[in-house]
């Protein structure tokens, strides 16, 4: 048992009961008779002034719900009074010990909150309180010492009305920071945030969408980065124009019935029956089809290694996009025009935002799932735990 619970001297197993019919044990921990406790704000060793008897729920053991008692003594410290000792085998203020908070954390990351509540027998609100705690922690501690390119992004959290920004470390593909809101204020309380951690200069790269206000954003709070459109963003935004264009062209032509998707999918991704669409639909002349070549062009930038190479591709783009004589896509041109100097610098840094592209996707998952959530408060704790590549304690239930 000590061993299992890591329980140093002075501490020791007092006694265990067994109680079979109620299927729990109970553990007592005592303290050797005149043992010296550390003042828990100055560590001197100092007598103890009294005990307050304690109870921690523990790690299921043999099947068994299993639970730690012990008195836990008050130092009278002559400089910081009376205070509650450090216990080794859990954090303040909290009915758990180490190991069971461990497993909670563990099995959150494999299925919702109210599952585990329910599957190790306590609150569902207690389960959300370990959960916030380790994940807070675990935040603290990130290190962001090689931090220099950074992705933001915002998504909506509540059907069109709330958005949050999320800020990614592309390189090693996690969430750093999530702001309530969207817009040139976040990109500011990313700055303050994380100039507690290091020089907000050593950011050299930030890629996003054209959003105004996160360009104006970087360039007051970031002004030495390098502002990047990546290919995720762009593709996105001609995505939502061949769609407005199939919207306003559908009401005139009916063929278009049922074909959002195959304009939007990638031509690798579509199956037989929508490549057999797609083939007797591309090269009629229709606004949606001809929407959907500007898109097969623009993306051949991609492929292109070449800075000359991929400038000269953009400019003839735009110039065949702005004379396309739909007025959809003449107006994306423009904007593609105007932003094509971070457009330019993907291609030339090689940066691509496939990790927030992917991250994205997990992240809408549980948002979604936290519309139910009694709070908001708990929804950052999940997106953290699903992308932000946290080192939070492991759990030991399959030990025991
Ligand atoms: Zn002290």
């Amino acid at each position: 048992m000590q061993i299992t619970l890591g329980v140093p001297s002075p501490w020791f197993v007092k006694s265990v009961e067994l109680n079979t019919s109620e299927e729990r044990i109970d553990v007592y921990f005592d303290f050797v008779k005149g043992s010296v406790f550390a003042c828990p704000i100055c560590n001197k060793p100092c007598k103890i002034h009294d005990t307050k008897d304690r109870s921690w729920r523990h790690l299921l053991l043999f099947h068994y719900d299993s639970y730690i008692h012990a008195r836990v003594p008050r130092t009278k410290c002559e400089v910081h009074g009376t205070k509650t000792v450090v216990i080794p085998w859990s954090r303040q203020d909290t009915g758990f010990t180490s190991l069971f908070e461990a497993d909670v954390v563990a099995l959150c990351k494999e299925m919702p909150v109210a599952s585990v509540a329910e599957r190790v027998k306590i609150h569902e609100e207690s389960a959300w309180r370990i959960l916030a705690y380790h994940v807070n922690e675990a935040i603290e501690r990130v290190d962001l010492s090689q931090l220099n390119t950074i992705g933001v992004d915002e998504i909506s959290v509540k059907k069109g009305h709330k958005y949050i920004t999320l800020f990614y470390d592309i390189k090693n593909a996690k969430v750093i920071h999530i702001w309530v809101g969207k817009g040139k204020d976040t990109i500011k309380k990313f700055k303050h945030a994380i100039s507690k951690k290091i020089n907000p200069e050593q950011i050299k790269y930030i890629a996003m969408d054209m959003s105004p206000a996160f360009i104006s954003g970087v360039r007051e709070y970031f002004p030495t980065a390098k502002i990047v459109f990546d290919k995720f963003h762009v593709i996105q935004m001609m995505n939502a124009t061949i769609d407005d264009v199939r919207r306003k062209e559908y009401k005139t032509n009916k063929i278009l019935s049922k074909t959002r998707f195959i304009w939007l999918k990638n031509p690798e991704n579509l199956s037989d029956k929508e490549k057999k669409k797609l083939h007797s639909m591309k090269d009629i002349d229709i606004k949606t089809a001809k929407a959907y070549q500007f898109k097969l062009a623009l993306q051949r930038l991609w492929l292109l290694k070449d800075l000359v190479a991929a400038r000269n591709h953009l400019n003839t783009w735009y110039y065949w996009a702005a004379h396309s004589k739909i007025e959809e896509i003449a107006k994306l041109a423009e904007t593609v025009h105007t932003h094509s100097y971070g457009i330019l610098e993907a291609i030339r840094t090689g940066l691509n935002n496939s990790v927030a592209e992917g991250l994205n996707n997990k992240i809408k998952t549980v948002v979604k799932r936290s519309y139910g959530f009694k709070t908001a408060k708990y929804r950052n704790t999940v997106i953290y735990l699903v992308a932000g590549k946290l080192e939070l304690p492991s759990g030991l239930s399959t030990q025991c």
